[in-house]
């Protein structure tokens, strides 16, 4: 297998792994990102960004991670996709990784692996799945003009998932666990005084029901324990993501959810080894603070790999 040798490795091609590619390749160090082409960073998933400072107007997400990605590159970070990482592993002080497409030796690894929707796990969600079940409003929301759908969850991703759904749909039910919501305010009150959202509280989803395509979903009321069949032609499934942190399980340190825990310097406590992002622990995942996060792990992965060829400022 093809081994290419850079200073820095980066895994992931989001607003984290970009920003520490700017920062790195401006800092004259070797910088490979990782794209894993099969698994789009959520924000070029998202319709509209409007909390990143420095855009008063709405910006795409997509439109957003072009801008990131031409910036990135402009200082000479390379970025390639791959379909998977195998291995990661260390040797003389090197790490390894081995992906489906060639392998890497590299001083360090920023990992910025980023996170993906989490599932419900009910009867009928993988039977439906591109029929009908969808976590991407952005992507398939096109499909459901004039139809109806269900949102299941009660957070930032639900309303906004919610709210960009009645462009299109004749009428957006949203089923929370609850009876109030996680969201932030100003998404709660768009949802509020959009009268094509339907909000279903206390319920939880039994199972998915449908022919060749969905027809509906069964619901379970927590309340009263009432079940009830609540017609609709699509699920979105906006619960909450899970970190794609499971090919460095085994190389840092993470917390129950397989959430990557770091220090305010981004290491990792694996020497070599630093982490950005969505993938990393922390209170709050935006934009900002994943290129708060790729800066910063970008600065240490610098003054580590400054330190291991003898080259550090003294
Ligand atoms: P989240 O904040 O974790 O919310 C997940 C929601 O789904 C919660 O309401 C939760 O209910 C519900 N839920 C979880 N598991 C469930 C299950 N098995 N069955 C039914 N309901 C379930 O996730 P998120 O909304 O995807 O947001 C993730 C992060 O991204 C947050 O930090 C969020 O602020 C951020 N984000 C920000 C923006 C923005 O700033 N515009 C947009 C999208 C996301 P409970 O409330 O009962 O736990």
């Amino acid at each position: 297998m093809e081994i290419k040798e850079y200073d820095l490795t980066i895994i992931g091609a989001g607003p984290a792994g970009l920003t520490a590619g700017l920062y790195s390749s401006r800092a004259k160090i070797k910088t490979l990102i990782l794209e894993n082409y099969l698994n789009v960073s959520q924000i070029g998933l998202t319709d509209m960004i409007e909390n990143y400072p420095g855009f008063v107007e709405p910006i795409s997400g997509m439109e957003l991670l072009e801008k990131m990605r031409t910036q990135t590159q402009k200082f000479g970070a390379e970025i390639v996709g791959i379909e998977s990482i195998n291995k990661i592993y260390k040797e003389n002080n090197f790490w390894y990784i081995e992906t489906d497409k060639f392998m890497i030796k590299s001083i360090a690894v920023i990992v910025a692996s980023g996170a993906k929707p989490k599932e419900l796990n009910v009867e009928g969600e993988n039977k439906y799945k591109g029929r009908g079940v969808s976590y991407c409003a952005v992507c398939d929301a096109p499909f459901y003009k004039n139809k109806i759908v269900s949102v299941i969850g009660g957070g930032d991703t639900a309303l906004e998932e919610a709210l960009y759904l009645t462009k299109f749909a004749s009428k957006v039910f949203l089923i929370h666990r609850r009876n109030m919501l996680r969201a932030t305010k100003i998404l709660q009150e768009r949802a509020f005084n959009n009268n094509k959202i339907e909000f279903v509280w206390n319920s939880v989803v039994n199972k998915i029901i449908g022919n060749n395509n969905i027809t509906g979903i069964e619901i379970k009321n927590l309340v009263s324990n009432e079940y009830k069949i609540l017609k609709c032609d699509g699920v979105f499934i906006a619960i909450g993501y899970v970190p794609n942190t499971s090919f460095v399980k085994d190389i840092v340190k993470t917390d129950e959810q397989g959430y990557i825990i770091v220090d305010s310097e981004m290491k990792t406590g694996t020497e070599g080894i630093f982490a950005a992002g969505d993938c990393v622990r922390k209170i709050l995942r935006q934009v900002s603070t994943a290129v708060g996060d790729g800066a910063l792990a970008s600065e240490s992965a610098r003054l580590y790999i400054e330190k291991f060829k003898g080259i550090e400022y003294k």
